[in-house]
């Protein structure tokens, strides 16, 4: 009878641990922590609610409200009602928080029969030729002692679902990939203030945010998620760049409370080796979160699923150990189902994240009800969306011409849609008598030093801690 374990309880394992236990195969599931809660925006598609049988409860807010906002604050408004229907509330962006979604996908997987193990797996021995069987060494925490108890445990099969500092790549040789890091607050807010995110998410671009991604506000149950990411070589700027988040987002944040900083590393490209011998990697481990929208929880459990239906099907429920090339056919269809995606947010990502001219072309994109249905189409469903003639010369045109503001760089002034709900005097009076409370420090700014330009080399020690 085959033997698998799984290391790592997040999306990407207990969705491959899962498949495994329902199809009567011996699975250990490996999570060196029962209440991690992974730094993330915690936004998932709807798709994902069906796909995986998501409960209500674990969503903390249905978004369908979106605010795009451009290096000169001008803001564009994405709303759900005026894509798809009014009455029809039924689409939405969820909004977890991770704690809650892995706990729950962690404990139907051992539900459903794979043996859970509260277990920081430590070493890897992965036997002649990398080929098996593989011998794990792991601290075993279920008895509650902080120091764990030193234990190993033979298997035939290992599926790598340890996330972007993953030990199991590092035990196969899978190679480095480049990655991006994040940076997030968790920011409580006062009821009264909460109100305004009630339904509503804000993505914010512009040097000052990220030289190359986004800052966020997602909302949460009851804070919101205010962060930022930024390439490995501009590492040495998130402080800055997460500052100014703050900054721009300031108007909705007065009074809040900073009630947990985090950081964590994005990769940002798939592992040069995926499957080596019999180990198999899945979600960040492998590489697969998203250019331009660094979505990954998705396509964590999507692979952990994908990866685990291919090992049922060549050992046959489990009566023989997959071969090496067994498992390279996971890959092969998780590429031809996948890398156009994400080829294309690469591109996407190149051109619309370069300067404050293009991001300024791409906000004002955003405006066209077209690219709205299809954006959403598109990240909602996780389907191809085909497009009419009309659509597609209008898109390539609109992408021609924010590529050509880009390069040229022509001078843009655009007039802010008063849709922040306070004036500055408003926001200074009341920053005055109570401001952000915890978190980083942030200097007020003077308007010389608008754009991030921290040297700081000074690294937050979440960013150099493991996950
Ligand atoms: C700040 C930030 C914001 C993000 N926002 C979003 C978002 O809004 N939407 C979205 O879709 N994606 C987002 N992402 C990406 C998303 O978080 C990841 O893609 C996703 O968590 C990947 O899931 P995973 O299961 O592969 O890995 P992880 O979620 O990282 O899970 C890995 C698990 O393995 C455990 N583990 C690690 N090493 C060991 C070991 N040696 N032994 C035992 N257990 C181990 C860890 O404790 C962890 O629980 C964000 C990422 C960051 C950093």
């Amino acid at each position: 009878m085959l033997r698998v374990a799984v290391v790592g309880g997040g999306p990407s394992g207990s969705c491959a641990a899962e498949v495994l236990a329902k199809a009567g195969i011996k699975t250990w599931l490996f999570e060196r922590k029962l209440d991690n809660a992974k730094p993330c925006g915690g936004a998932i598609p709807l798709c994902m609610v069906d796909e995986f049988d998501l409960p209500e409860s674990i969503i903390d807010r249905k978004v369908r409200n979106m605010k795009m906002i451009s290096p000169s604050n001008r803001e564009v408004d994405i709303s759900l009602d005026k894509v798809y229907s009014k009455e029809d509330k039924s689409e939405y962006i969820g909004m977890c928080r991770r704690e809650v979604m892995d706990a729950f996908l962690r404990n139907r997987a051992a539900d459903l029969g794979a043996n859970l193990v509260n277990g920081l797996v430590t070493k890897i021995d992965t036997g002649s030729n990398r080929q098996g069987p593989y011998t794990l060494t792991y601290s075993d925490y279920s008895s509650g002692e902080i120091t764990g108890q030193a234990k190993t445990l033979e298997v035939d099969l290992i599926v790598g679902a340890d996330g972007a500092n993953s030990r199991v790549a590092k035990a196969m040789d899978a190679g480095d990939y480049n990655y991006a890091v994040a940076f997030q607050e968790r920011i409580k807010l006062p009821e009264k203030e909460m109100e305004y995110y009630e339904d509503l998410a804000e993505m914010y671009v512009g040097t000052d945010v990220s030289p190359d991604f986004y800052g966020w506000v997602f909302p949460k149950y009851d804070h919101v998620a205010v962060g930022t990411g930024t390439m490995q070589k501009n590492q040495s700027l998130i402080k800055s760049l997460q500052a100014g988040v703050r900054e721009r987002a300031k108007k909705r944040l007065v009074h809040g409370e900073v009630i947990k900083v985090e950081a964590h590393p994005i990769p940002e490209h798939p592992r040069p080796r995926r499957v080596v011998g019999r180990m198999a990697l899945v979600g960040d481990a492998a590489g697969y979160v998203t250019k331009s929208s660094g979505e990954g929880i998705y396509f964590a459990a999507k692979s952990g699923r994908m990866c685990a239906e291919q090992i049922v099907e060549s050992s046959q429920a489990g009566k023989r150990i997959p071969t090496e090339g067994d498992l390279k056919k996971y890959l092969k269809k998780w590429d031809r189902k996948y890398g156009t995606t994400y080829t294309v947010l690469a591109i996407l990502q190149a051109i619309f994240y370069s300067n404050d001219t293009a991001r300024e072309a791409f906000v004002a994109m955003c405006d066209d009800m077209d690219v709205q249905r299809l954006t959403f189409d598109s990240y909602l469903y996780k389907k191809v969306v085909a497009m009419n003639p009309w659509q597609q010369i209008k898109l390539s045109l609109l992408t021609v011409d924010a590529l050509a503001r880009g390069l040229f760089r022509p001078k843009t002034i655009y007039k802010p849609v008063p849709s922040a709900v306070r004036s500055d005097e408003e926001v200074n009076a009341m920053l005055a008598v109570k401001t952000i409370t915890g978190g980083i420090k942030v200097k007020a700014k003077k308007d010389s030093d608008k754009n991030a330009s921290s040297k700081s080399d000074e690294r937050d020690p979440a960013l150099t801690n493991k996950s």
